[in-house]
């Protein structure tokens, strides 16, 4: 007999008929002999509505209210499936977050959850009921109280009384609940049921032609939920990848089998501090890089593509690529190239130089510029997901160290700075004590990752929710990205592809470069005033905020060491005469930010581009 977690989303119990059906499907797997928990997101699109009625009343309601508020929509689901089933014959019985004791953070709309209570849900379960639990939603113990002493206190003469506060973990949250209950429970797999028949190579509602894919790593489908896929929540992938949970999300009409989430290895951890875990499991650097920029090309469409076209012919595998924005009518493109591959790619820079430029006005002539003697140090984890303070900690501690950082390419679970070669060793033993690694620091060539499809891009995503961040003239030295993402961190507001231009102007006596970077939208004008302040503080240019932007993104662990598919991406966007904004790439993934009236022709032209198009037709519900 096995213990499953299954998960319903908002269509899947978007009606009485639906949630109906729900019930006959989990007496499906109950009568098979399984113990089930079932956790369910509000119906339909009720949590949209309830946002939509907080709007009316207020612009910026607080974050407290708003928890109680959207916590009411699944109350409604999880009593009307327990009662579904009830009718079936099927003793059930339906529990809050709270009751559960589903404990998070005190950190309302994007609390973590900290730990599970089992007791109760096992002893329903040993009484053979099914467990029907609220997704999304948690409970704080109180503020300054831990279990322990809350508990004590509330049998003392006087207790101060605990309060206890309803969180909710965020949009999307009930992935996670339900991953997290399974890691609690030790449950034999999770089951997440969708409106999709599993993990498709791109979200079918903007890419028709999109496939089924049988299996992907976690690693993959971390990538991907935090680029836009959000057919799960990226969180739910981290704990399924910090503790092993089996995961399969398939769709709640059929009985495909879906797509199974693969996850590393079981490493035994504590359940305690669940979401709270170490955010940095490692510390890598790889010496055996070289840097080639390229500065002042035009900034066009097709640019990017003929560069490494040129690359890709001769065979040469690029790690980093970055490109970051400028003011004028032109771009600097900077990638990183093994040793040994340095003439040969700097010899295709230098030729194609004049070639991009072409008939154009650029006042100066583009230029080459390498350095062997650079090393890139990364810190990984998939525990920094949506945290901001730890990439502004690896700068900190870089800065503190006397370590300039020349480039900084970012994805969700790894941070890597490009550095001077003669800095690393002391960049490692600085960032292995402040995040307390204790293993010794892996050469990136041998951290192979795991990985079982040869096609180097498994899947795209694109996020339309995002706006480019640009600070001018940051003055070159050590510690000003630290202080830049500190300030970020600290009003809690997440960046990703944060870049850092090559161009190096010197302004007042002082050499200075741009720094870039995206932020979700609604947090574009916190972040603007931020930094408004840190600007006045260390004395930079200007800062500037488009929102008119889109991120496209290509995912796969085969393009690592495979040359070319960069190329073959900037190809596509080319041919549709899409002009890129920026680049950023990470060993497992190359997104670029585009207009964002291109974004969707820019997914499915790298869609298509790939081979990724079939002729299998995916069903969507309206
Ligand atoms: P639920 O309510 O079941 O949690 P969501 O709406 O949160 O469902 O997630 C499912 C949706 O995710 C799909 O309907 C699809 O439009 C979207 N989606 C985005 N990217 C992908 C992808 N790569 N594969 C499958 N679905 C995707
Ligand atoms: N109902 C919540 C939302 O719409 C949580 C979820 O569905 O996962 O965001
Ligand atoms: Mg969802």
């Amino acid at each position: 007999m096995a213990l499953i977690v299954q998960k319903y989303g908002g269509t899947s119990v978007g009606s009485v008929e639906r949630i109906q059906s729900v019930a006959q499907r989990v007496l499906k797997a109950v009568s098979a002999g399984n113990s089930l928990v079932v956790v369910v997101s509000a119906m339909g699109k009720t949590t949209d509505g309830l946002v939509k009625l907080a709007k009316e009343i207020s612009t910026n309601p607080s974050r407290r209210e708003m928890d109680m508020l959207l916590s009411t929509g699944e109350q409604v689901s999880i009593a009307l499936l327990s009662m579904a089933l009830q009718e079936l014959g099927q003793p059930a019985i339906s529990l809050t977050g709270a009751q559960v004791g589903i404990v998070t953070e005190a950190e309302h709309t994007r609390a973590r959850i900290l730990r599970i209570e089992t007791e109760r849900m096992q002893r329903h379960l040993n009484a053979g009921k099914v467990v029907v639990v609220a997704g999304f939603q948690g409970i704080t113990v109180g503020a300054g109280l831990t279990d322990a002493s809350a508990q004590q206190s509330s049998t003392s003469k006087n207790p101060p009384l605990p309060e206890l506060e309803i969180t909710t973990l965020g949009r999307g949250g009930s992935d996670t609940s339900a991953v997290a209950l399974a890691a609690a429970l030790r449950a034999d797999c999770c089951e997440i049921y969708t409106d999709v028949p599993g993990i498709l190579t791109a979200d079918p509602r903007l890419v028709p032609d999109a496939q089924l894919m049988d299996r992907i790593t976690c690693d993959e489908m971390l990538e991907l939920a935090s680029l836009g896929a959000k057919v799960l929540h990226p969180r739910a992938v981290e704990i399924a990848r910090n503790y092993g949970v089996p995961l399969i999300v398939r769709s709640s009409w059929t009985d495909e089998p879906g797509t199974l989430v693969v996850a590393p290895a079981l490493q035994p951890r504590a359940i305690e501090g669940l979401e709270l875990v170490h955010p940095v499991d490692a510390v890598e650097f790889d010496t055996d890089q070289a840097k080639v920029a390229l500065l002042r090309v035009p900034d066009r469409p097709g640019v990017a593509a003929r560069l490494f076209g040129e690359i890709s012919t001769q065979n040469l595998d690029v790690d980093l690529i970055i490109q970051s924005i400028h003011e004028s009518v032109t771009n600097d493109i900077a990638f990183t190239v093994s040793k040994n591959a340095l003439k040969k790619a700097e010899a295709v820079a230098a030729a194609i130089a004049p070639v991009l430029r072409g008939n154009t006005n650029i006042p100066e002539a583009a230029e080459v510029m390498v350095d062997a003697q650079i090393a890139k140090v990364s810190i990984a984890g998939a525990g920094m997901i949506g945290r901001p303070g730890v990439a502004a900690q690896m700068f900190t501690t870089l800065a503190d160290a006397g370590v300039n950082i020349q480039m900084i390419s970012t994805s969700e679970v790894k941070v890597s700075c490009v550095v001077d070669a003669d800095d690393c060793d002391r960049a490692i033993t600085a960032l292995c004590s402040t995040f307390d690694v204790r293993t010794s620091p892996m050469h990136r060539r041998q951290a192979s990752e795991s990985k079982f499809s040869p096609a180097p891009v498994r899947g795209v995503a694109l996020d339309l929710n995002q706006a480019r961040v640009a600070i001018r003239y940051v003055p070159d030295r050590p510690g000003m990205a630290a202080k830049i993402f500190q300030a970020l961190a600290k009003q809690n507001i997440s960046v990703d592809m944060i870049i850092q231009s090559q161009r190096c102007r010197i302004v007042d006596g002082t050499p200075r470069r741009d720094i870039a970077f995206t932020v979700a939208s609604g947090d574009a004008e916190a972040a603007k005033n931020t930094l408004l302040a840190v600007i006045e503080e260390i004395g930079c240019g200007e800062v500037v905020v488009d929102n008119a932007i889109a991120k496209v993104s290509a995912v796969g662990t085969g393009m690592e060491g495979q040359p070319g598919v960069a190329a073959r991406l900037f190809e596509a966007l080319a041919q549709h005469k899409i002009n890129i904004q920026m680049i950023a790439t990470s060993e497992i993934k190359i997104s670029c930010v585009v207009d964002q009236d291109q974004g969707v022709t820019a997914l499915q032209a790298i869609h298509s581009a790939f081979g990724l198009s079939g002729s299998q037709k995916i069903q969507v519900p309206a």
